[in-house]
């Protein structure tokens, strides 16, 4: 029986799609193995989103040349955001590559209908399913418009199909997938949105849970927080990330909203949902960054108190706006202390945020067992972690939370 390895980096589409692959494959028979020697078949699916990543790509393909020359039948594919147009050139700088395909389309050797009908096979209790490819928005540090093209949004009903059918086979939580998740259906026959497919997904048996990931501060609409209001199965949780605490910044991120706006979008949606938990993502070290403007980004965490925030050092992605026009002059040596110094910090609010939940009841839904411990999320995103000798693999629980850090809850069973 043949084999096959995909080796996955980057965002959660990424790891979408090689759920995809993996089942394309499992369908015609073929057998996954952990270790790329032993494969027929090699899939790195990459994401080039900073140095650091692009870096590991280039290091896996390297060490994957000795593997393929001791290997004669072996086929080299490779996906995701390092993909580019040139697909000439990146064949001749690495010649052991068979085949390449940019993020999102159909792998060479499949049929377009079969690959776009093909769910993950393994029935997970929680499942990502992508709605709306690509990106229209060039903020200008970033290569994902580069590489994942522009909008496209897929039908509701096909969206719809999908997630009844894994329903059925035992998916419990979806969690819908888009750069930009507020974009959805502005390019379709009569534009539906976001708030019109949650409607459509929220009456689906056997579904418990909606989320989806992520959300632009410049297009969240009224009409989507009214949604995540009336509809029982949405899940209390949004990633809207701000990227920076500086106006000046922020235009010259060309994000499209001002600090005020997005300070006032909080206060509406936790006017509205007040036990949401919002997640936010902020670029540490952006070209030009002052002291000041550094510090009205401590200022936004500390005032807003976020649940989670993923901090990333600024990091020059060739052919993008930022790279192009404005000098990369914050030295590693300070984008990294303004990092670890917005790491603390919220690294204290969290861990207050969480310390509130000690001794209360919440809901798990438990995805799995790591190391003898049950674990899952709570509606709000919170990992939690109980002991129990009986299988709850799937289940609804509620646990009592006893011990906190800013990263996860411990809490015992309610029974
Ligand atoms: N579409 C989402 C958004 O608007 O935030 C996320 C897309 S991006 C792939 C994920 C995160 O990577 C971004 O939120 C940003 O913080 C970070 N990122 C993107 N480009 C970056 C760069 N050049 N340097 C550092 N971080 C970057
Ligand atoms: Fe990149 Fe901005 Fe699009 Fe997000 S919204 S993928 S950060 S261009």
């Amino acid at each position: 029986m043949p084999t096959y390895h995909i080796w996955t980096i980057g965002c959660q589409m990424n790891k979408a799609e090689s759920e995809r692959l993996d089942a394309l494959f499992m369908q015609k028979g073929w057998q996954a193995t952990a270790n790329a020697a032993d494969a027929d078949i090699i899939v790195l699916n990459t994401c080039v989103v900073r140095k650091h990543a692009e870096d590991r790509v280039i290091n896996k393909l390297h060490s994957l040349k000795a593997v393929k020359s001791a290997h004669r039948n072996l086929t080299l594919a490779v996906t995701g955001c390092w993909v580019d147009s040139n697909a000439a050139r990146l064949k001749k700088e690495f010649p052991h590559i068979d085949h390449l395909f940019k993020a999102g389309e159909c792998p060479p050797w499949e049929d377009p209908d079969n690959w776009r009908q093909t769910l993950p096979i393994a029935p997970r209790v929680t499942a990502y399913v992508p709605i709306i490819q690509g990106c229209n928005n060039f903020c200008s540090y970033c290569i994902v418009p580069y590489r994942r093209g522009r909008e496209t949004s897929r039908p509701m009903a096909e969206i719809v199909c999908e997630v009844t059918e894994l329903a059925k086979r035992g998916t419990r939580e979806v969690t819908l997938l888009g750069q930009n998740v507020d974009s959805y259906g502005h390019d379709l026959p009569d534009r539906p949105d976001l708030a019109d497919l949650l409607t459509e997904l929220n009456p689906i048996d056997g579904l418990w849970r909606i989320r989806f990931l992520t959300n632009h501060p410049k297009d969240m609409s009224p009409r989507l927080i009214d949604a995540m209001a009336r509809l029982e199965k949405v899940c209390r949780a949004i990633n809207l990330p701000a990227q920076s605490g500086s106006d000046g910044v922020l235009k010259a991120m060309r994000r499209g909203y001002t600090v005020a706006e997005y300070r006032n979008l909080i206060a509406r949606i936790r006017e509205r949902l007040p036990d949401v938990a919002i997640s936010n993502d902020i670029i540490a070290g952006f070209p030009g960054e002052t002291e000041g403007q550094f510090q009205e980004t401590v200022s936004l965490l500390s005032d807003l108190r976020f649940d989670a925030v993923h901090i990333a050092a600024y990091s020059p992605r060739p052919g993008t706006i930022a790279a192009r026009e404005f000098a990369d002059d914050v030295p590693a040596a300070e984008k990294k202390r303004r990092l670890q110094v917005l790491e603390s910090l919220q690294e204290g609010i969290a861990g207050e945020i969480n310390a509130g939940l000690q001794g209360k009841d919440v809901e798990v839904l438990v995805e799995g067992r790591q190391k003898g411990k049950w674990y899952g999320r709570t509606r709000t995103d919170k990992l939690v972690f109980f002991n129990s000798d009986e299988n709850w693999l799937a289940k609804n629980v509620i646990v009592n939370i006893r011990r906190t850090t800013p990263w996860s809850l411990q809490g015992a069973l309610r029974q």
